[in-house]
């Protein structure tokens, strides 16, 4: 499986079907496998932030998770294969472990949103075994860890925002004993019905991010990202 580097960031270059494959790989082995999503946002902010840089590229899998990264891939001829979010991962995911009866855990977002995220899967996947969920809002990591690795999951999803996420399970994944770490964003926002994604229409004319532009409007500083993403992989050429 080929990687490319963009912005100093190691980005696999795989399909929602291999990075799927690859986590199925990962469940039968020993250790603790890591799997972030990197997008221009944190590549930008991982000019900054050395410690985050190691903790993405040292990750078993990084997905591509923006529009953007397939442009500037192109450009650079080294074209990424497809564009993989961690939501299509995670319901894939979900998918797959319905179909094989098999144990994931829910961390991340507002109190009472893991469980409604839960609720809705429950009623779409009947053999899936949701062995336990937590919101994003705790203060006593131990205690965390503790309740993820007496319930023993397959993969623990963790959606505490960009940043936080990906230290935490760099810090925390091991001591839960779970295989599999999905880094996963705001995906328990959307799953539960609180947010909603753009329809299929805009995701295919890739614009997805205008879409949570109007949205959101107050994103529009982090949108700031994408100009600071192209200058510096087309540009200043960082790698
Ligand atoms: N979140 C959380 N704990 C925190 C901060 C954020 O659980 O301490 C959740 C937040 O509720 C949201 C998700 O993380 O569901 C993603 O947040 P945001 O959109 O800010 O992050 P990003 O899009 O950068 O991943």
């Amino acid at each position: 499986m080929s990687a490319i580097n963009l912005g100093g960031l190691i980005i696999d270059n795989v399909t929602l079907d291999d990075a799927v494959e690859r986590v199925l790989g990962y469940l039968g082995t020993s250790g603790s496998h890591i799997i972030v999503t990197p997008n221009p946002e944190i590549i930008v902010v991982c000019q900054k932030d050395a410690e985050l840089k190691r903790i993405m590229n040292s990750a078993s899998l990084r997905v591509p998770d923006g529009v953007s990264m397939l442009v500037v891939s192109r450009l650079l001829k080294q074209p990424l294969k497809q564009r993989v979010s961690g939501i299509d991962l995670m319901l894939r995911l979900c998918d797959v472990m319905n179909q094989a009866g098999k144990r994931i855990y829910l961390l991340g977002s507002a109190p009472g949103v893991a469980n409604e995220a839960s609720a809705r899967l429950l009623n779409k996947y009947d053999r899936l075994q949701i062995v336990g969920t937590h919101d994003g809002y705790f203060s006593d990591d131990r205690e965390i860890v503790e309740q993820i690795k007496v319930t023993k999951p397959d993969i623990l999803f963790v959606g505490l925002g960009a940043g936080r996420q990906e230290r935490w399970l760099n810090h925390h994944l091991a001591a839960t004993g779970v295989p599999v770490g999905l880094a996963i964003g705001g995906s328990l926002d959307v799953i539960s019905g609180r947010k909603k994604r753009a329809p299929r229409w805009v995701q295919k004319l890739y614009i997805e991010w205008l879409y949570r532009l109007f949205r959101e409007p107050k994103r529009w500083k982090r949108q700031l990202a994408l100009p600071k993403f192209l200058y510096l992989t087309l540009v200043k050429k960082v790698i």
